[in-house]
């Protein structure tokens, strides 16, 4: 595995928080993306004992969803002159806190408001150790992601546009507005970047990236043929993710949830109407269990890893 870069930490978190990555120098401390909201503590305290009493300076986040800048209220409480830089196209909702834009509301998350110092733009860089930190824009998972790369050293930061295995779901599609291509090219500019070692927004670092890139392709291609397959994952997606909050949960309850998550009516109503919602959502339960994410009784579903 390709080394890190000195002063850079990489903090490989469970899936219902983003990881989270903090570069240091003797001047400054930036950390890339705040976990969720539940684990803002958690993650405080692990950044807390890498920081070594240093304030934390500056905090990025790829993109805006809660599983990657829910935590950056708590940041913001506990270090006040902390500089908070989001990618521009949401900035507005930001400033004028919108959860329905920002996509809490239809994914059925949340995220404790939050302020933001300037947006972000293509281009832009941070300098650390006198190596270059830079932003390149990555639609496709998100219209306003973007990635980080440092060039000297090869190591690309991915968010939720390439993983070891995938990316993540793309989540303009849920709302009807292709992206698929989005994702390509974004892949294609993460191919030209040929990163040596690749820290991504969930699971594993990873150095084996033409291979990771061929597989992102394959399930591109897979969704781009059958988009109800994508569909199918996305529902899922957000399924797990809630249950990775809620643990254990009444199956009433958790579809009183499901029939609430406006993502949720909307793959409903364009990939599965041949069936009742209950229907439906009850098959992606079964589903997940299936594949071993969690398990039920009569009365209960409950998270499993
Ligand atoms: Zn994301």
């Amino acid at each position: 595995m390709h080394s890190l870069p000195a002063g850079v930490t990489f903090f490989e978190r469970g899936w219902l928080s983003s990881n989270n990555i903090l570069i240091q120098d003797s001047e400054q401390a930036i950390l890339i993306d705040s976990g969720y909201w539940t684990h803002a503590e958690q993650t405080h305290a692990l950044i807390s004992t890498a920081l070594h009493q240093q304030p934390l300076t500056m905090l990025i986040n790829t993109h805006l969803h809660s599983d990657h800048c829910g935590g950056n209220a708590h940041l913001q409480a506990i270090y006040p002159a902390l500089k908070t830089y989001i990618p521009p196209g949401h900035a507005e909702f930001v400033d004028d806190w919108n959860p329905q834009v920002l996509t809490y509301v239809p994914t059925g998350q949340h995220c404790p408001p939050f302020k933001r110092t300037a947006s972000l733009q293509d281009g832009d860089a941070v300098v650390l150790n006198n190596q270059i930190w830079r932003i390149h824009v990555a639609p496709g998972h998100d219209p306003h992601s973007v990635v980080i790369f440092n060039e000297s050293a090869g190591v690309l930061i991915s968010a939720d546009a390439l993983w070891e295995n995938g990316f993540g779901v793309v989540f303009p599609e849920i709302e009807g507005v292709s992206a698929f291509d989005e994702v390509e090219s974004t892949l294609n500019i993460i191919e030209n970047l040929n990163p040596k070692l690749v820290l991504p927004g969930h699971g594993s670092a990873f150095s084996d990236v033409s291979d990771a890139i061929d597989r992102a392709r394959s399930r591109l291609d897979q969704f781009k043929k059958a988009p109800d397959k994508h569909a199918s994952y996305a529902a899922k997606v957000l399924l797990k993710f809630k249950l990775l909050e809620f643990q254990r949960i009444k199956l009433v309850d958790f579809l009183m949830w499901g029939h609430a998550t406006q993502y949720l009516k909307m793959l409903f109503e364009k990939y599965a109407e041949d069936k009742s919602f209950d229907a439906w959502f009850f098959d992606l339960c079964k589903s997940l269990e299936k594949s071993c994410a969690c398990a039920m009784d009569d009365e209960h579903i409950i998270n499993i890893n």
